[in-house]
């Protein structure tokens, strides 16, 4: 089960939709994220490992290895220019790519309720409904 919560701005009605889910990803032997299609993920993990590691890994050294090349991106949205992107909000650095905004004025779209709209910078976000999806 996931959870999906909608959201609403108070003045403008701008509406955003977010999967607690996240975007499952595991970084390629070059550093770069790639992310996991939807189901078989195991098969997927299963994959990435014999690429990745080499070989057979079991136990905790599977888990560290898992540890340090995978991870769950987060929906995030820029309050100040209204820019929607990815990031795994405890790995990397929180700042809107967008080319001439570089602000730190960014939230997971999952914690936005309260803030402000950037689409029309005058309303805030209301959670209009949380359904559980299977
Ligand atoms: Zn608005
Ligand atoms: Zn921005």
């Amino acid at each position: 089960m996931a959870e999906v919560k909608k959201f609403v701005c108070s003045h403008c009605r701008y509406l955003l939709e977010v999967s607690d889910r996240g975007h499952p990803y595991f970084l390629s032997d070059e550093g770069k994220p790639q992310f996991f299609s939807e189901a078989p993920r195991e098969e997927q993990v299963e994959a990435f490992l014999q690429h990745s590691a080499g070989r057979e890994l079991a136990g905790q050294e599977r888990a560290a290895f898992l540890a340090q090349r995978t991870g769950t991106m987060s929906d995030m949205l820029c309050v100040d220019c209204g820019g929607k992107f990815k990031r795994d909000v405890d790995r990397q650095e929180l700042v809107c790519p967008g080319r001439k905004c570089h602000s730190n004025n960014v939230f997971a779209v999952w914690h936005l309720e309260g803030k402000t709209c950037p689409s029309c910078k005058t309303g805030h976000f209301k959670l209009k409904r949380l359904t559980a999806v299977p």
